[in-house]
């Protein structure tokens, strides 16, 4: 499964958070797989279309879709000179799909800021050129061997020169391999060495209550460094999510009510997270049981059958397809065949987000 990894400073709110995760963490009978791994959260990803299709097919069952947080602890300052921790560091974030960066943008005089003050810009720059600085040590040293190939006139070894000084450009100049754009050819010499910076981000702006429907300045200067480097922002306030994921349904609808929230930052966390990473959803729907499947966006109909089963992949036939927006039109799976919206699609047929998919196979 995808990860998305949760980096920040010390005493920014990141184990307050990853508490909020765990404590919202699914139950091991409907998710038998779900891990054991201290470090990974797994939590449900809130679809409000699951409930719509509970009410049509009244099923025994509902069953959410699930994403992974990975907690990233350690050392970053001095990270890239491979100091002890600092290496595992660097190591753990690039085993991760994605980077959740949280940044403290909350006051609060009891609590000491390791470099003495809040300042987000600061925060986000001191990981970033860690980062940065690993990446550029794995370009270069690569650069170099490519460069002299590149001599031979090799065709290939000439896009990955090229490719590799654009990004090494950039890095030089502080900013993350994020922001560059390469073609096509060059694409897959970066891909192939996972890079820091390459991977995808989105800034948690960790709130303080009063500021966690409204936001404060220290979230606009997220806003404004994330629109830079093609990065997304989230404001959460870590503290009350911990303390939502505590409650009960009742008690949190109330406590969230008198907050004037309508939507928990984790939820919200969840959702773009899995946006970033290039998730979608389809579901499975029948008396027994509604579910929601994830899937990478562009999957093929038998691709993304092999999440439920690898047999399902195999001796796939073809799929029973209906869309959530035809299904709601039409009110039950029954009017919506009668009305010809039920397709068969083939192998070739692209996944669409909302579908919901009936598979034929052979065992
Ligand atoms: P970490 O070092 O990044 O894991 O930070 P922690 O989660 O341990 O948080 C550091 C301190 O900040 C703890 O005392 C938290 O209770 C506090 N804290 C975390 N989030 C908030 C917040 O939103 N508001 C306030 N006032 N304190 C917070």
């Amino acid at each position: 499964a995808l990860t998305a990894g949760i980096v920040g400073l010390p005493n920014v709110g990141k184990s307050t958070l990853f508490n909020a995760i765990t404590k919202s963490q699914v139950e091991a009978a409907n998710y038998p797989f779900a891990t054991i791994d201290p470090n990974v959260g797994v939590v449900e990803v809130p679809d409000s279309r699951l409930e719509k299709l509970t009410e049509i097919y009244v099923p025994k069952k509902t069953i959410h879709t699930t994403f992974e947080f990975t907690d990233i602890a350690g050392i970053v300052k001095g990270a890239s000179k491979g100091e002890g921790l600092g290496n595992k560091f660097l190591a753990n974030i690039r085993e991760v799909d994605a980077i959740i960066h949280v940044v403290r943008s909350f006051d609060d005089g009891n609590i000491t800021h390791v470099s003495g003050k809040v300042d987000p810009a600061d925060d986000i720059e001191t990981i970033n050129l860690e980062l940065i600085l690993a990446d550029l040590e794995t370009v270069s040293k690569r650069y170099e061997k490519a460069a002299k190939m590149a001599k031979s006139k090799d065709h290939d070894a000439v896009v990955e020169a090229t490719a590799l000084k654009k990004v090494k450009d950039v890095l030089e100049a502080g900013k993350s391999a994020r922001t560059v754009e390469f073609t096509e050819e060059e694409q897959p010499f970066i891909d192939r060495m996972f890079l820091l910076t390459a991977k995808p981000i989105l800034y948690v702006a960790n709130v303080d209550e009063d500021s966690a429907s409204t936001g404060n300045d220290y979230v606009e200067v997220i806003r404004e460094i994330a629109s830079q480097e093609n990065a997304e922002v989230v404001i959460v306030s870590a503290q009350i999510e911990e303390e939502l994921a505590s409650l009960d349904d009742e008690d949190r609808a109330m406590f969230m009510e008198d907050l004037g929230m309508e939507e928990s930052g984790l939820d919200r966390l969840i959702q773009k997270a899995y946006t970033l990473l290039g998730l979608e959803t389809y579901f499975t729907a029948g008396e027994q049981e509604v579910r929601a499947w994830t899937f990478k966006k562009g999957m093929k109909a038998p691709q993304a059958a092999g999440v439920i089963h690898s047999d399902f992949e195999r001796g796939f036939i073809r799929a029973e397809t209906l869309s959530y927006e035809d299904l709601l039109t039409y009110g039950s799976e029954k009017a919506a065949k009668e009305a010809g919206r039920y397709r068969s699609e083939g192998k070739d047929y692209i996944v669409q987000d909302g579908d919901i998919m009936l598979f034929r196979f052979n065992v």
